[in-house]
């Protein structure tokens, strides 16, 4: 095993990168940090986002300045300012051991005296995104005459932004003897000019193939018709109750569009786009990452290389223009190993992109239907029953309540107790999403159906030590099917649900028969439920089910679920919806296994959540 001690990096930096609890270098770190530090030269770094290229960098940089002096040494550019401050904050901690090493941001939308003010106190290393470097070095607040290294971050993105002209200019200012290095996502022409242009000979170090998507990350998507857009949306946010996820929209006005809807609609969501103020910004940035909002939707743009840890899903509201545009979304999440899902909403038409998207990131996409009306909240109660096994009990607290509650509630059974408890949340749902038609566009253009598929019961849950990871490999390993064709593991205490195709029920089933586990016998059933992402049978199979009394009569009847796009549909709406207001994000600390989420959204509580969301509801009046 490569160690970050066999690069020949002094003790403090490995301190740093110690108490960050990098415990292994990833894959890029492993080529470029012992590189850098044994040869005096200009590099240029590929490897997808969310692979660690700040510290392959960072790391050497740092190691490299000479603390006793307080001249500018290094120079980092970014194209944003969320990156910057991203940037920033990273060295600040790789730097944490090493004394008198002053890392300054400078970025536009903040004080610019203030920033000249920190860099002149002697900022070995600066930060910086172009615009606001160069305002400095016009207003003569910065000398870069001594810097040794010099950082293009997202050297793609910083060319998209149209940079070239300020990058110029201050490499200029900058001695022709430095180094240059230069670290991308991507290698499109213009990247390739650039490094000719300011590069001599540079040392070229790719990991993976740059255009990959991560392979943690898993594609699917769904079709529907334009006018469906929104309430697919919301039925894959509502079908995924611990979602904190990132819908990206191709346009600011689109951006603040959805956004608005899901507030109005009861959703922890924000928007991030330029538009907004850099306060707004930031504000919008803090309470995503401390999970006050669980929906960001956010343009390109906003969004690009901003690193938030655990990102469950990405959601493309549309599909990108570039297929490169699609890999940076998707990158948001499946980063540091955990797994991600990235969710496209397409329609008929632009069905047929899929294909080329999969041919460039090389994976493949699965295409699932939306869920249905029930599925959804089949989900929700789930999601439900978790938090009840999840819950902790303040027993000191509630004591004193207890003899109170026990008097009101101790003749019912414990059946009848669990129902209505259950049930006071459930309905919400179920009167919102009972009679749902079905928004799956008919008839893809690529004729590429979707599988028809089983619901599955397994009696083993978290009880038996699984997660949906684990069980899915033990699934895997059990049946011999392979994991593409286990989706959709949902482990609860005693027992779980996952799909197959059909075809594999009757083999999946038959594999259990004589397994036990922990000496008790393995029971795997099909559920009776209606079998979910059915293709071409889904009206004639199975009796009574649901989803087709929804089929039927959604369209006559349902007052919630419909095309919110004409004024009138949109207040009834509102009123049917299920609330998902902020009372719903502090019960819901139980489930996530990251602790500094627990304590970060019980400590906010509901205020928190709603006068944020208050402040940034926007002025929705003017859409129409
Ligand atoms: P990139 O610039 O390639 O998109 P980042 O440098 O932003 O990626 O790193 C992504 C995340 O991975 C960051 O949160 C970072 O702290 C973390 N990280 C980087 N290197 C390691 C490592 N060796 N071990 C664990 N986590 C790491
Ligand atoms: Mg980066």
């Amino acid at each position: 095993m490569v160690t970050f001690e066999s690069f020949g990096l002094n003790e403090a930096v490995l301190k740093g990168i110690k108490d960050l609890g990098f415990e292994q270098p990833s894959p890029i770190q492993e080529k470029v940090i012992p590189y850098i530090l044994e040869n005096r030269t200009d590099m240029v770094g590929l490897a997808q986002t969310g692979t660690g290229k700040t510290a392959a960098f960072g790391l050497p940089m740092i190691q490299q300045i000479d603390t006793e002096s307080r001249t500018t040494q290094a120079l980092v550019l970014s194209p944003t300012r969320e990156l910057c401050l991203q940037i920033t904050s990273e060295l600040k901690l790789y730097a944490a051991n090493v004394r008198g090493m002053n890392i300054v941001a400078v970025y536009g939308g903040a004080n610019i005296q203030a920033q000249a003010k920190d860099v002149k106190r002697g900022a070995q290393i600066i930060v910086a995104t172009p615009g606001r470097l160069n305002d400095m070095i016009r207003r003569k607040l910065v000398d870069l005459s001594n810097v040794d290294i010099s950082i293009l971050d997202e050297a793609d993105e910083m060319l998209n932004m149209g940079f070239v002209e300020e990058i110029d200019t201050i490499l200029a200012e900058t001695p022709a003897t430095k180094q240059t290095w230069l670290f991308s996502a991507t290698m499109p022409k213009e990247v390739e000019n650039i490094s000719k242009k300011y590069m001599t000979d540079p040392f070229r170090i790719t990991v993976g193939n740059k255009n990959e998507g991560a392979s943690t990350v898993t594609h699917n998507y769904y079709v529907v018709n334009q006018r469906d857009r929104y309430l697919a949306l919301k039925r894959l946010v509502d079908a995924h109750p611990e979602i904190y996820g990132v819908v990206f929209c191709r346009t600011k006005a689109e951006t603040q569009m959805v956004a608005e809807r899901l507030i109005e609609d009861g959703y922890n969501a924000a928007s991030l786009h330029g538009d907004l103020s850099q306060t707004q910004r930031d504000s919008v940035m803090k309470a995503y990452r401390t999970r006050q909002i669980q929906i960001l939707v956010a343009t390109d743009v906003a969004a690009r290389g901003i690193d938030v840890k655990d990102i469950t899903h990405v959601i493309n509201y549309n599909l990108p223009d570039e297929i490169e545009i699609y890999n940076h979304r998707s990158g948001r999440t499946g980063r540091a190993g955990k797994t991600g899902v990235s969710l496209s909403i397409v329609t008929p038409r632009d069905q047929h992109r899929i294909k080329s998207i999969e041919r460039i990131i090389k994976k493949k996409f699965i295409k699932l239907e939306v869920p249905t009306g029930m599925e959804v909240c089949e989900s929700q109660l789930f999601s439900l029953v978790k938090k009840v096994q999840d819950v902790d009990v303040d027993e000191e607290q509630i004591a004193q309540y207890l003899p109170k509650v026990y008097e009101e509630l101790g003749g019912m059974t414990r059946d009848e107790l669990i129902v209505r408890f259950i049930s006071i949340e459930f309905n919400r749902f179920l009167d919102y999403y009972k009679n749902a038609r079905d928004i799956n566009a008919s008839g893809g253009r690529d004729g590429r159906g979707s599988a028809n598929l089983k619901r599955m019961f397994i009696n083993l849950g978290t009880y038996d030590g699984f997660e949906w990871n684990t069980l899915k490999d033990y699934l895997k390993d059990k049946t011999g099917l392979s994991r593409d064709d286990l989706s959709k593991v949902d482990v609860m205490g005693k027992f779980s649900f996952f799909t197959v195709l059909a075809e594999n029920a009757p083999q999946v089933v038959e594999a259990f028969k004589f397994i036990e586990f922990d000496g008790r016998t393995i029971s795997v059933e099909i559920s009776d439920k209606p079998d979910k992402n059915t293709g071409g049978d889904r009206r004639s199979s199975g009796g009574g089910r649901d989803r087709r009394r929804g089929g039927d009569r959604g369209k006559s009847n349902f007052r919630g679920d419909r095309d919110r796009g004409d004024r009138g549909g949109r207040s009834e709406g509102r009123s049917d919806r299920p609330k998902r207001s902020s009372d719903r994000s502090d019960s819901r600390s139980g489930n996530s296994s990251d602790g500094r989420y627990d304590r970060k959204s019980s400590d906010k509580g509901r205020d928190g959540g709603s006068s944020f969301k208050k402040k940034f509801a926007s002025k929705r009046s003017d859409r129409s």
